[in-house]
């Protein structure tokens, strides 16, 4: 069971928040004061996500934050901010929160940000896991969309990056024309076979050492084209 931190010191909405966690599945750990809640994360490294109110009788949700992030945490944070704090918002999500929810809140809308938030850190841990493609001097990054070629970044057009993606995930594959086009222009595209080798022809410019002799990105007569390296 993955184990959230509710930080709030109104002990009314903090076994409000408990026990809608609790029927979602989770398991709560209470805090209702700022060192507490340091305490209660000592204790508990593997909590995954922390609820932290903002105005509280000792240290403030703020620097709860802060201090979590200082220890180079990258559990989810949620603040819990009072109606109409849009400076709240703004501080928390500086101090490296990741989500803020205002009170009041019903069940349903706290459990679906959290639900969305464990979902976006697990996501992201899969997604760096598997960001990069290297094929001889060249990198493709799938996170944020780049391709270098010997540490020197190339600009890519959005199509130029879902082929050379294609042809990087495919080494050694030769590909006809028409699988590329339903790959990268998608299946229902109507567009000619013509708009593959321009757009091939374009994406050799950028990498290829010399566009006319192809060392990369090969042609395979009669057919289609394959990454040849
Ligand atoms: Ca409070």
């Amino acid at each position: 069971m993955k184990k959230i931190l509710v930080l709030e010191d109104e002990s009314n909405i903090r076994s409000f928040v408990v026990i809608n966690l609790r029927r979602s599945g989770f398991e709560p750990i209470e805090a209702a004061s700022g060192e507490e809640a340091l305490e209660k994360l000592k204790v508990n490294p593997d909590i995954c996500l922390a609820l932290l109110d903002v105005m509280l009788p000792d240290i403030d949700g703020f620097e709860v934050c802060r201090r979590i992030r200082a220890s180079g945490s990258k559990m989810g944070i949620i603040m819990l901010t009072a109606k109409n704090q849009e400076i709240d918002k703004v501080t928390g999500l500086m101090t490296g929160a990741d989500d803020y929810v205002t009170k009041p809140f019903s069940p349903a809308e706290l459990t679906a940000r959290v639900d969305a938030l464990i979902r976006r850190l697990g996501v992201d841990e899969d997604e760096k896991n598997a960001s990069e493609l290297v094929s001889g001097p060249f990198l493709l990054n799938t996170r944020n969309r780049t391709l270098e070629k010997d540490g020197q970044r190339l600009k890519l057009t959005q199509i130029e990056y879902l082929l050379i993606k294609l042809f990087m995930e495919n080494p050694g594959k030769a590909m006809s024309r028409e699988d590329i086009l339903s790959a990268v222009w998608g299946s229902d595209f109507t567009g000619e076979l013509k708009t593959v080798d321009v757009n091939i022809r374009r994406l050799r410019i950028k990498i290829e050492d010399d566009p006319t002799e192809p060392e990369y990105l090969t042609t395979v007569w009669g057919y289609g084209y394959k990454w040849g390296y």
